[in-house]
């Protein structure tokens, strides 16, 4: 994808704070950091979904991403490191790291009814919703 920008920067024709790069992943710090040490960990090949990458190409995200939450614990001395995929801004999968220094760093705005300093557990659905739901999901896999 030549106008992909997380295949410039795995291209190394685009300039970033680099963490680890090896053969097939690099880490990297996120431009507009929600913390400091906020990390991105892309596959270097072009692939838009983290549902989609080839299960050894996640792995090694994954284990990259956990090498960099030791890292961050012991750096930060934070108790708890993010990590997810978002699949928004740019089209090339992409884990976030985090290390949280607040309890809601990362958390959804669902989580957030009551305001910030409030963790606001969203309600339960019915016990058959939960099992239909279930079901269905058991059942795509
Ligand atoms: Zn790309």
């Amino acid at each position: 994808m030549t106008d992909c920008l997380f295949c410039k920067i795995a291209a190394g024709d685009l300039p970033v704070h680099r963490i680890h790069e090896d053969a097939h992943i690099m880490a990297f710090l996120d431009l507009h950091p929600i913390r400091r040490g906020h990390a991105l960990v892309i596959p270097k090949a072009h692939h838009v979904w983290f549902e989609d990458l080839p299960e050894d190409l996640a792995t090694r995200i994954t284990s990259c991403a956990q090498r960099i939450a030791r890292a961050m614990k012991r750096l930060y001395q934070v108790e708890r490191v993010s990590m997810f995929y978002t699949g928004i801004h740019v089209p090339h999968a992409h884990a976030h790291v985090v290390p949280m220094f607040h309890i809601h760093d990362v958390s959804s705005a669902a989580y957030l009814q009551s305001g910030l300093e409030h963790f606001t557990t969203p309600p339960q659905l019915a016990a058959a919703v939960m099992e239909q739901t279930a079901l269905e999901l058991r059942n795509s896999l």
